[in-house]
């Protein structure tokens, strides 16, 4: 297990840090690409923590013709992604390390990211023997984010390996390290390089080409719904018949707290989800609802738990806040609040160096005023009447996203009103609502926020093989 209270695990920690000491020293580079070296940095200091090569148009030309699917049965496939979860497990200290150093992951979410990267691989494993006679689609890309560099870019890769697929997968610009480390190991695990080959990249080169080739089959991609698009776009020149996009994209998500929710469990929970892994999760809350009558005293609560919030390195197992990915970030973030000024109810201290960002709670009439996703430590609050309630829901569902919602009542009927109305992926009722539970809780939004089907749930796989293969009926989604 992953506890951290358990002195083994801090131990394994610990040698993971030390092993990572000399990246200090000597930039880890990834790559035989032929395309330009970057640096990489950690957020939470700025100091170069490594480098990549990255690939350019004639590595992704090469790449596509060395590929070949996984034609193993699908046994041996499950035996070797369950392989590589033990490796995982494994390399638990130096991966914490990468995911401190590389992404400014506090501990907490390092221990929930590698259960999840972990679960992801035993899962679809599994999944995929219960599809024995399912045909792969060919080459798949996987294009993934930087805000969880291990658990989704394990996800999208196991899933179309499951499969037999030949998978080309681009990391985000900000996390190549960590992807390295990964493919490294499943490769060790047994996977051909033929059936999994990395290129890291950026995307207007490196994605945009991974997604424009007409020989490829299909696109796995978690990001922004406006690369989203743009990959759709390019998609839809080559006229594959069949190859899908797998999307899992932004979300503008709510929470609804009325007047007979416990106020201790809604505080602990909106400050949870809004604040954790400094706001960079898509499934975090970015527009509270509180029912009038309550408001006052539980905005105050929401400060006192805000102060009580421990931004800063990620390393101390004390931090409950990081850095945000970049510089870039923080700019983007601080300038947003600083045209809100006259809005801002509180707003924490955040370190000077590297990139933090203050975590902050922003009054709002009501989430119309929320022109985009706020990818960071920002919370915004509304009040309502209980009148209002379906008002609140269609301004909710008028956003156009719906990937996550949260619930606090006491009152089953309202659970089923808000069930009822609301176009939302991920509903999570008197509970901390954040992200996924992979084979019970599957994630994925509707409308702008994603494709379907939804991650970590029984119907994924069914995507990435061939419509002419057998099918198996998934029991939560149509
Ligand atoms: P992003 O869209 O900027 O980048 C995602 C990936 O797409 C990166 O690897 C990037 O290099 C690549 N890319 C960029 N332009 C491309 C192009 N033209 N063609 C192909 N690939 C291209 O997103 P981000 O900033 O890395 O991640 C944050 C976003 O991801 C947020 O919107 C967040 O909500 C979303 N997200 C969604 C989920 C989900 O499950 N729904 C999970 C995590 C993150």
């Amino acid at each position: 297990g992953y506890d951290l209270s358990d002195d083994k695990t801090l131990a394994r920690i610990e040698n993971g840090r030390k092993s990572l000491a000399p990246l200090q020293a000597t930039p880890l580079t990834v790559g035989e690409a032929t395309g330009g070296a970057v640096d990489l940095r950690n957020p939470a200091t700025g100091e170069v923590i490594g480098s990549v090569v990255q690939a350019d148009q004639d590595c992704v030309a090469r790449a596509m013709s060395d590929a070949a699917i996984w034609d193993a049965p699908v046994t041996e496939r499950a035996a070797i992604l369950r392989k590589a979860a033990d490796l995982y497990e494994r390399d638990f200290g130096v991966i914490f390390a990468l995911l401190a150093r590389e992404a400014g992951k506090t501990q907490l979410d390092a221990v929930g990211e590698l259960r999840e990267a972990v679960d992801f691989l035993r899962y679809y494993a599994g999944e995929a023997e219960r599809r024995p006679d399912a045909l792969p689609l060919g080459r798949v890309t996987a294009i993934s984010p930087w805000n969880f560099p291990l658990a989704i870019f394990t996800g999208q890769i196991a899933a179309a390996l499951a499969m037999g697929n030949a998978v080309l997968a681009k990391p985000a610009e900000q996390t190549p390290l960590i992807a390295a480390h990964a493919v490294a190991l499943l490769h060790e695990a047994g996977v051909p390089r033929s059936a999994l080959q990395l290129l890291p990249g950026d995307g207007p080169t490196v994605g945009a080409a991974l997604t424009s080739d007409p020989r490829i089959d299909g696109v796995v991609f978690t990001g922004s719904t406006e690369t989203a698009k743009r990959i759709q776009r390019a998609m839809a020149k080559n006229l594959t018949p069949g190859a899908p996009l797998i999307a899992e994209t932004g979300g503008l998500n709510a929470m609804i707290v009325d007047s007979t929710a416990l106020p201790e469990q809604a505080v602990r929970d909106i400050v949870a989800s809004a604040f954790q892994s400094a706001g960079q999760r898509c499934s975090a809350l970015r527009c509270l609802y509180v029912q009038e009558d309550i408001a006052p005293a539980l905005i105050e609560m929401i400060k006192g738990a805000m102060d009580e919030l421990a931004v800063g390195d990620p390393w101390e197992l004390a931090t409950d806040v990081g850095p945000v990915i970049d510089r870039e970030a923080k700019t983007q973030i601080d300038a947003y609040v600083a045209g809100r000024s006259a809005q801002v109810l509180h707003r924490l201290k955040a370190p000077n160096a590297g990139t933090f960002v203050a975590p902050t709670l922003i009054e709002v009439a009501g989430i119309e005023e929320l022109e985009r996703e706020i990818f960071g430590p920002v919370l915004h609050v509304a009040t309502y009447k209980a009148r209002d309630l379906d008002k609140v829901i269609d301004a909710i569902n008028a956003t156009g996203y719906g990937l996550t919602f949260g619930l606090h009542t006491r009152i089953d009927d309202r659970v089923q009103q808000v069930c009822d109305r609301l176009h939302v992926g991920n509903l999570y009722v008197n509970r901390n609502q954040i992200g996924a539970i992979v084979g019970s809780q599957p994630f994925g939004g509707e409308g702008l926020s994603g494709t379907g089907p939804k991650a970590g749930g029984p119907c994924y796989l069914d995507r990435f093989a061939t419509p002419q293969g057998p099918q198996v009926a998934g029991t939560w989604e149509a």
